[in-house]
């Protein structure tokens, strides 16, 4: 029911009764609408662009929280990534040095992102700097700790075949400290003692008693064992690593070919068979097949003393 508008007449003094036409009744109720509306728009656009919900005010908290922790994670990987760069440089310079292995070149340490943008997923994301840079660095530490447990891998493959080339190679004196009387011949150029004529003496000659032990003085595989003319019964063992080592003149040969042996092994007695004055063993070392003064392989079982008058004997006898 609308309501009945009065207007004051100040010359009948009365209250007449305003008339008023269907298109001003249906204006007024228009422009109380229009007004309802904007006031409603106003407030809507208040609530929505300046005021959050509840449920956007924890997302926002939310969000920061997430920022600061993932700042606190990008300094965080800053200081591992120090801790690799530490561990890096310690394998180059100190333990890969100590295997006698070239350091890694920084181009493997140090991988590239190069070509296309392969962070391009993340740049429509807010905050896609911080997120962006805390991924690649992730990234690269990743390839980076991937090169170093190579690294280290390889390591322990030189520390394991260090350990078994110090096992492998010849170094101690074919007969023990006790059966050997003397040294009788050194190793270079001499006058045979049969033959009367200057000859390399490729190995070195240890007198003791027919009989004696001889002994592996590597650990390897008995390559040969059996009659090798001016040698007579001679048993040579393959070390690996190009070291080989013969040992000539044999009374018995107790090893056979293939066979596994290790150092301080007894292969063989001393003897004089093939071209011999008198019972020794005549041994030799080869590196690369080529023949090295065997004295120099005498170190595991003497003392430095010892070892530089051995020296001294093969080299001037
Ligand atoms: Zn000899």
């Amino acid at each position: 029911m609308g309501k009945t508008s009065y207007h004051f007449d100040p010359h009948t003094l009365i209250y007449e009764e305003v008339k008023r036409s269907i298109g001003q009744t249906i204006w007024a109720v228009l422009k109380q609408l229009i007004i309802g509306i904007g006031i409603g728009v106003v407030l809507f656009v208040i609530a929505f662009y300046i005021m959050d919900s509840p449920r956007e005010q924890q997302l926002k908290k939310e969000n920061k929280l997430l920022v600061a922790q993932y700042g606190v994670l990008s300094h965080r990987i800053d200081e591992y990534q120090k801790v690799l760069d530490d561990l890096q440089q310690r394998d180059d310079q100190l333990y890969r040095a100590i295997f006698n292995a070239d350091p890694i070149p920084a181009s493997i340490r140090r991988p590239g992102f190069g070509g296309t943008n392969r962070y391009e997923h993340l740049l429509d994301i807010s905050n896609s700097e911080l997120v962006i840079s805390t991924t690649k660095k992730l990234d690269i530490m990743t390839k980076e700790m991937y090169v170093q447990s190579n690294s280290y891998d390889e390591l322990i493959g030189l520390i394991k075949q260090k350990e078994q080339r110090m096992n492998n190679i010849p170094a101690i004196r074919p007969l023990s400290g006790k059966d050997l009387k003397n040294v009788s011949s050194g190793f270079g150029p001499r006058i045979h003692p049969i033959f009367g004529d200057l000859r390399m003496h490729t190995g070195i000659d240890l007198n003791a008693e027919g009989g004696s032990p001889i002994y592996a003085t590597g650990n390897g595989t008995v390559e040969s064992a059996g009659w090798e003319g001016g040698y007579g019964h001679c048993v040579v063992i393959d070390h690996g690593f190009g070291f080989k080592s013969l040992y000539g003149h044999c009374k018995e040969m107790l090893v056979r070919p293939g066979q596994k042996v290790s150092r301080g092994q007894k292969i063989a007695t001393v003897g004089m068979t093939g071209v011999a004055s008198g019972n020794h063993v005549h041994y030799e070392v080869l590196v690369k097949n080529k023949c090295d003064n065997p004295a120099k392989y005498f170190f595991m079982d003497l003392s430095p003393e010892e070892y530089s008058e051995m020296l001294y004997i093969a080299e001037h006898r």
